[in-house]
């Protein structure tokens, strides 16, 4: 079945392959491996379509690794404001610092492993896409074909390892780079999650859970535990123009980002700070935000021609507040107040 399948699989991809902006074509040479890397952190927990734009803006700043890691850390932060779970901005920089100095890539799967910040998952994917050795990729849509394919009936994220192990059962010695991203093909436009198109698929043929039907149901998911709901305040402090900015500290939630001060709170816990001012506050309204582990109703209060507060920070004018580099959470407080 295993050969059967690649094969049946790669020719698929010589026809259907997603022209994407990282990508080579099909049977093509190998990407840049510093496009692959960067387009692949980037796509953890992200959307092709929300990706692509960052991509973009980041290849034509920072067009190879040299100039990211001699890029300032803010100006990378500030860049990838938006994409959401900021420890990969900072990890972003640390690694292509680390990748700078040792003169380029390393091209195996074991020694891209040992990059700052660089996880089994991207190891594997960059090792397979930039240099086409064999490695074992699953990410989300994988592990989806993965568990079609076998009828792997174990819940996630307990069946991982018979996901990887069926998954390296099928993965061939050539084209490994080519075969990683067909699966990930498959997954994203044929063996979607919901409504899996499969008549249209050419792995019909050896697809336990279709001979056994209903193959949506697959893979099942151990039930999650609810978010807990986190309450906070954010402060706008606006005075001539300009609104008081200060640095979130450099780890815990979106840490190291421009941020309007708050009081406290986080994944653990409610805010219970004092305002970083005495005096009367107006509230604009609440904000809502789901992060990996909690989600936080933050109540924005207001308070104009206000004094400066004690402590780091600065003034920034209103009219470039989109050049702030604010994480999607303080956009959407910056947006609620100035529409209010
Ligand atoms: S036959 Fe259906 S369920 Fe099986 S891999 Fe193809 S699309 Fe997915």
């Amino acid at each position: 079945m295993a050969a059967t399948v690649s094969e049946t699989l790669l020719a698929w991809y010589d026809r259907h392959a997603r022209d994407l902006p990282w990508r080579a074509r099909p049977g093509a040479a190998p990407p840049d491996p510093y496009r692959v890397w960067l387009s692949e952190v980037m796509l953890q927990q992200t959307t092709v379509a929300a990706v692509k734009p960052y991509f973009a803006a980041f290849t034509a700043r920072w067009p190879d690794v040299e100039a990211l890691a001699a890029a300032p850390e803010d100006d990378v932060m500030a860049a990838w404001a938006g994409l959401g779970y900021y420890s990969r901005a900072r990890n972003l920089v640390k690694c292509a610092r680390a990748v700078a100095e040792r003169g380029g890539f390393p091209a195996t799967e074991a020694d891209l492993r040992e990059l700052p910040g660089l996880g089994a998952y991207t190891a594997a994917a960059v090792a397979a896409i930039a240099f086409g050795q064999r490695a074992v990729v699953v990410d989300a849509n994988v592990e989806r074909v993965v568990a079609r394919l076998f009828a792997i009936e174990d819940p996630l994220p307990g069946a991982r390892k018979a996901i990887r192990s069926a998954a390296d059962s099928i993965t061939p010695d050539r084209r490994a780079g080519d075969f990683a991203q067909a699966m990930m093909d498959l997954g994203a436009t044929v063996c979607t999650a919901r409504d899996p198109r499969c008549l249209l698929c050419p792995l019909a043929q050896a697809c336990a859970a279709r001979a056994a039907g209903d193959p949506a149901r697959l893979p099942v998911k151990a039930p999650r535990k609810p978010k807990p709901l986190r309450q906070g305040r954010a402060f706008w402090i606006e005075r001539d123009g300009a609104v008081w900015l200060v640095r979130r500290a450099g780890t815990g939630m979106l840490g190291g980002m421009r941020a309007l001060p708050d009081d406290g709170w986080s994944a653990q816990g409610d805010g219970s700070a004092d305002p970083p001012l005495a005096g009367a506050w107006e509230c604009a309204g609440v904000v809502r935000h789901v992060f990996t582990h909690a989600a936080l109703e933050l109540s924005v209060l207001v308070q104009r021609d206000a004094p400066q507060p004690a402590g780091p920070g600065e003034w920034w004018p209103l009219d470039r507040i989109e050049e702030a580099g604010l994480p999607t959470l303080f956009a959407k407080a910056a947006r609620l107040v100035r529409a209010s």
